[in-house]
């Protein structure tokens, strides 16, 4: 059985102040049939690491570097993440692909690192505007998804996927149920080639863009949709709770 999963990414958002105030709140969704995560900023992660201490709330990073030290001025290993209480990483947000270069073989030596360091990479993946309007939308995802699944390294079982729209990304322009569940079932069709069929059944495909209280429900009822990785609505207390209390269990 999967279980649902509501990521929050912050992006570079946030202070001292804000994880303060906000994570305390977070301790106040419900569902304990629910996964949640939160993906802070690296310099708040070891604040965050002390205030989710003993909590069901996980912890999360952004990115990493596919290295494990070394050289590489700015970046952050696996390791290092590990060490803040990191279980999740993102990898391959299109915010990297499109501001830092993040190629589909950077993003396999990511998730190769990642699981390497036992942090479960959650690999994202999604068109642009440009390529859905020129009918591409599954030959796009399938080669985002191709470059890593080809990896005989990988393991599939330490993976989540993100279904992430980039047209869909901070526009407020929120993919319809039945448009996100069509890619999401066709990534899970993918998956069972690839992989196994067990594989594919038992792996968290998450939805991406605009995610906010009034539009989580429908589609997290989809049948593939296995929860949300949210960003604005990620900040405000409220919504990201709302969010994630609007999980049907049923
Ligand atoms: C994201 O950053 O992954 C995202 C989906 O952002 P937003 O919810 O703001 O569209």
């Amino acid at each position: 059985m999967r279980v649902p999963f509501i990521a929050g990414n912050w992006k570079m958002h946030g202070s001292r102040a804000f994880v303060e105030q906000i994570l305390p709140a977070l301790l106040a969704i419900q569902s304990s049939s629910v996964e949640v995560a939160v993906f802070p900023p690296f310099v708040f992660l070891s604040q965050a690491q002390t205030l989710l201490a003993g909590s069901e709330v996980k912890l999360g990073a952004q990115t990493m570097d596919a290295h494990d030290q070394g050289a590489y001025t700015g970046e952050i290993s696996g390791g290092m993440l590990k060490e803040c209480g990191c279980q999740y990483v993102l990898i391959g947000h299109s915010e990297r692909r499109e501001y830092y270069g993040e190629t589909d073989t950077v993003c396999r030596e990511k998730v190769i690192a990642a699981q390497k360091n036992a942090i479960i990479p959650i690999l994202c993946v999604g068109e642009t505007l440009q390529e859905r309007e020129a009918g591409k939308t599954f030959e796009v995802i399938e080669r985002q998804l191709w470059a890593v699944f080809r990896e005989s390294s990988i393991h599939p079982s330490a993976l989540v996927l993100a279904y992430e729209p980039v047209w869909a990304i901070g526009t407020g322009k929120t993919a319809t149920p039945e448009l996100a569940q069509a890619v999401h079932a066709f990534i899970r069709e993918k998956l069972v080639s690839w992989s196994s069929s067990n594989i594919a059944q038992d792996m968290r495909i998450l939805y991406g863009g605009s995610v906010k209280p009034d539009n989580a429900a429908g589609l997290l009822s989809q049948p593939d949709i296995d929860g949300a990785l949210v960003g604005g609505a990620s900040l405000v207390a409220e919504s990201f709770v709302g969010i994630c209390n609007s999980i049907d269990v049923d």
